[in-house]
């Protein structure tokens, strides 16, 4: 198919044959599982996944991609195409669970979906996913470190995150300007801490690193009351903070 690649859409796609087998490989995917590739584009991945697995839904928003995809396998029973924008892609209405998420994602809103998929961890098996390298690096960052921040904390707060392996700009066309690298990202089925109350964790998150040269008092000031006693240092700044301890001030603020 020729395709003009639309940057609106983050449309790098992969033509690195050595690349694409070593993504599937570290998928693995098996017949029976229920596989749903996230912006399948030109299928790259999605030819070699439809060979391994009985059953695969892509999400895909861009048009002229969804008429190709259309007439992409002979056994079309097999292809489930949602022509959508995947940030309102319910994840709950498909069938058969857990699912493995998978995509090459349009690195423009890379943040945004992971926070959407992570409101549906539980449905969830793994996710592996190509990112910008930057942003693997803030997912997997420990504290302390420069690139570690909100990202890092509700990633780790309910994922196992491991980087498995860089990608250089030449393995796609057109090339983006950066690195990117592969993540998988593994829900916890028992989470390591559990916060009482999940919304107000990730609000307590993302207000704590609202300034993140500022201390957590300064952050959270609109949420303290000179009563609370707190076992977190409120002197700190935001970043250096492991999820355990978040997960401790959030739950000593309900
Ligand atoms: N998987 C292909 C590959 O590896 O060559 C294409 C990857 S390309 C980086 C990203 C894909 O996501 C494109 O096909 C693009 O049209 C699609 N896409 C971009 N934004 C989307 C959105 N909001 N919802 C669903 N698909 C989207």
């Amino acid at each position: 198919m020729k395709h003009r690649p639309r940057k609106r859409f983050g449309q790098n796609f992969l033509t690195d044959q050595h690349v694409i087998h070593q993504i599937i490989g570290s998928i693995a995917p098996q017949a029976e599982q229920h596989i749903v590739e996230i912006g399948p584009g030109l299928g790259a991945l999605t030819k070699h996944l439809l060979k391994k697995t009985q059953h695969l839904d892509v999400i895909e928003i861009d048009n002229d991609i969804v008429e190709h995809l259309k007439n992409f396998t002979q056994y079309p029973e097999q292809l489930h195409i949602h022509h959508c924008d995947v940030l309102k892609f319910d994840f709950a209405t498909l069938q058969k669970k857990p699912l493995r998420i998978i995509g090459n994602l349009p690195y423009n809103i890379s943040t945004p979906l992971c926070f959407h998929l992570l409101s549906y961890y539980n449905l969830i098996d793994d996710m592996t996913f190509m990112l910008q390298k930057e942003v693997v690096k803030r997912m997997t960052s420990l504290p302390s470190c420069k690139s570690y921040g909100r990202l890092s904390v509700m990633i780790q707060y309910y994922c196992a995150a491991t980087k498995l392996f860089t990608v250089p700009p030449t393995a796609f066309e057109p090339q983006p300007k950066v690195d990117s690298a592969i993540i998988r990202l593994a829900p916890f089925q028992e989470k390591p801490f559990t916060a009482k109350d999940e919304l107000q964790f990730s609000a307590v998150v993302k207000q704590a690193f609202a300034h993140p040269r500022k201390t957590l008092r300064n952050n959270l000031k609109d949420l303290l009351s000179d009563t609370q006693t707190l076992d977190v240092d409120l002197s700190l700044r935001p970043g250096v903070l492991s999820v355990e301890q978040y997960v401790k001030l959030a739950n000593s603020l309900l």
